[in-house]
């Protein structure tokens, strides 16, 4: 994992289920953006299944493409200590200029409209097919992610006292 290189479905999976049982899983937990793919969910059924147990709710945060572009193409990192800021939602008090540490700010490779809109289309083509695979499970939620992120975390905390 630290080379970058891609971890077999079944290995991260295993490290998956060794983590959820542990002491503080055994009320619940939640996997965030695992699996993503429909073979690491299809694994990952097999080992929950072993163990007598299952997923309860997938939630799908839906947020249009272009608000995630947007989103995105408003980070700003500083060079020098890497605080990151949002020019709408996290701006600095100078612009341009980290608050932490007067360092430059600058957009990143990674948030680049054409970097996102290319990770958007990994999405598209691995991770939405999950919508459908939880779908006909019967255990998929969806959120709007548009909302104020509080309205959204609210949702979520709901969906899974249900
Ligand atoms: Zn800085």
């Amino acid at each position: 994992m630290d080379q970058g290189l891609l971890v077999p479905d079944e290995l991260v999976v295993d490290l998956v289920v060794d983590r959820v049982n542990q002491e503080d899983c055994k009320n619940g937990y939640v996997l965030d953006g695992f699996p993503r793919t429909i073979p690491q969910a299809e694994a990952l059924d097999r080992a929950l299944a072993e163990m007598g147990q299952k997923i309860d709710y997938a939630i799908d945060v839906e947020v249009p493409d272009e608000n995630i572009v947007n989103r995105m193409s408003g980070r700003r990192a500083c060079v020098d200590c890497g605080a990151t800021y949002h020019i709408v939602y996290a701006p600095t008090a100078k612009e341009g200029i980290c608050d932490k540490c007067g360092g430059e700010l600058i957009l990143r490779d990674d948030d680049k409209p054409e970097t996102v809109l290319k990770r958007l289309g990994v999405y598209h083509e691995q991770t939405q097919p999950l919508i459908d695979y939880y779908t006909e499970a019967g255990v998929l939620r969806e959120v709007d992610g548009t909302i104020d992120i509080n309205d959204v975390f609210a949702a979520i905390v709901q969906i899974l006292g249900e």
